[in-house]
């Protein structure tokens, strides 16, 4: 029998919602493989490779690979006063909304959003440290995930490393000795953000630092916003510990801070520049600012997070929603479900932030490794697997998702 053309074939697969080209891909592929048959197969795998919902299910707040920190956000095909001033009707700078509130959190004098942390980190570096040197301990020479090395950013930033101290140990005379060797134009501190140096141990503080009179920039990644955590019903939770918060950095002294908006912020991706006014400025006048600057979607929605912080509403901040759910309530969910059993669980914040640091938490466990199911659901349900069980760690769970992670425990066991 003759195999059907590609025209056919992929007009029989138009309740696939997809355009007709990705229809004629998926018909393609199936003919090329002799196996006019696995079209729609075909032509749903075409639907999963793209971008879609996913249900976390693993327990790790910020998990990288989901996202980080989920957002809710919706806007009208509308246009925006993004770089218009309202009240003189002369241009206006992006620069003006979410970066002032992002002040108010903070109190530093001056901000500026960026697409990332690293971009920041970058800007920094390019901006006030340009053919100069660099002081940084050698026990914060980090590695984020996904390559961005500090040794690396900073070579390219055209900024010289001075490493100083020791891994384990780094003290303010080893600052101190670079600012007399070098043409030091920064003192950076990177938080070690995905791991800990513990035992015999001393690195100095920002306080210590800024007292050097060479301005602290200091990474923290995280974007943990201040320690008071007014947007939590039970105040700061103790699995923060002492992960440095933006607005006490900058009371320390910090002449800047750099830190990412979908991590501890529970923003979009994002990343801020915060504290002086001049050195803001500088930054925001590099050439690079162009490149690194966001548009007006991330700008709404980092606004948005900002304006439920300021309303000291952590509910509505989807991150903190999560990790200020009570276990009983976890339990009770899981309980609801009825499927599995229903487990008391480890949750993590994740996304390189807090290493070791587990949160209590709530699920069901399922016998044997059903990942591989659970993630071939209509949205897609990503569990975690220990021991030859399944952990759906409903902490990470939206409520209203409870429905949909049932139906598809359901479907596998
Ligand atoms: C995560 C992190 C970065 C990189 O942030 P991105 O927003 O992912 O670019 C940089 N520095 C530190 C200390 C971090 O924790």
């Amino acid at each position: 029998m003759r195999p059907p053309s590609v025209d056919a074939l992929s007009r029989s697969l138009t309740d696939v919602d997809l355009p007709a080209p990705l229809l004629v891909e998926a018909a393609r592929i199936a003919i090329a493989n002799n196996d006019p048959e696995s079209a729609r197969t075909e032509a749903l795998k075409l639907q999963r490779s793209l971008l879609g919902p996913a249900i976390n299910a693993t327990g790790v707040l910020l998990h990288t690979n989901l996202g980080r920190a989920p957002l809710e956000y919706r806007q009208q095909a509308q246009a925006t006063n993004l770089e218009f001033d309202l009240a003189t009707g002369d241009r206006g700078s992006r620069n003006n909304h979410a970066a002032s509130l992002i002040c108010k959190l903070t109190g530093a004098e001056a901000a500026l959003v960026v697409n990332n942390c690293s971009a920041a980190v970058t800007l920094v570096l390019a901006a006030l440290a340009r053919d100069r040197s660099v002081a940084v301990s050698r026990g914060e020479l980090v590695e984020i995930g996904g390559g961005f090395r500090v040794p690396d950013v900073m070579s390219e930033s055209g900024a010289h490393l001075v490493e100083v101290g020791t891994t384990n140990r780094t003290r303010v005379a080893d600052y101190q000795a670079a600012c007399r060797l070098h043409d030091t134009a920064l003192l950076l501190k990177v938080h070690p953000s995905n791991y800990r140096i513990s035992g015999f141990t001393e690195e100095a503080s920002v306080a210590e630092l800024s007292a050097l009179g060479t301005p602290v920039v200091a990474d923290l990644g995280s974007g943990f916003i201040d320690e008071a955590c007014q947007w939590l019903r039970d105040g700061k939770p103790s699995w923060l510990r002492d992960e440095p918060a933006a607005k006490q950095t900058l009371e320390a002294g910090a002449a800047l801070v750099t830190f990412s908006c979908d991590k501890l912020f529970g923003g979009p991706q994002a990343g801020v520049i915060a504290g002086r006014a001049d050195l803001v400025d500088a930054c925001s006048k590099h050439p690079l600012m162009r490149a690194f600057r966001p548009g007006a979607l991330v700008l709404s929605a980092l606004q948005q997070t900002a304006l439920a912080y300021l309303r000291r509403d952590g509910d509505s901040i989807p991150f903190w929603r999560m990790a200020q759910t009570p276990v009983a309530q976890l339990l009770a969910r899981a309980d609801a479900l009825s499927v599995g059993h229903t487990v008391n669980t480890m949750s993590m914040t994740g996304g390189g932030s807090l290493p070791g640091e587990e949160i209590p938490s709530a699920g069901v466990q399922l016998d044997g490794d059903v990942s591989a199911g659970l993630r071939g659901a209509p949205i897609p349900v990503i569990a975690r697997v220990r021991d030859q069980t399944t952990v759906v760690d409903l902490r990470t769970v939206h409520p209203d998702d409870d429905t949909l992670v049932a139906k598809a425990i359901v479907s596998v066991i």
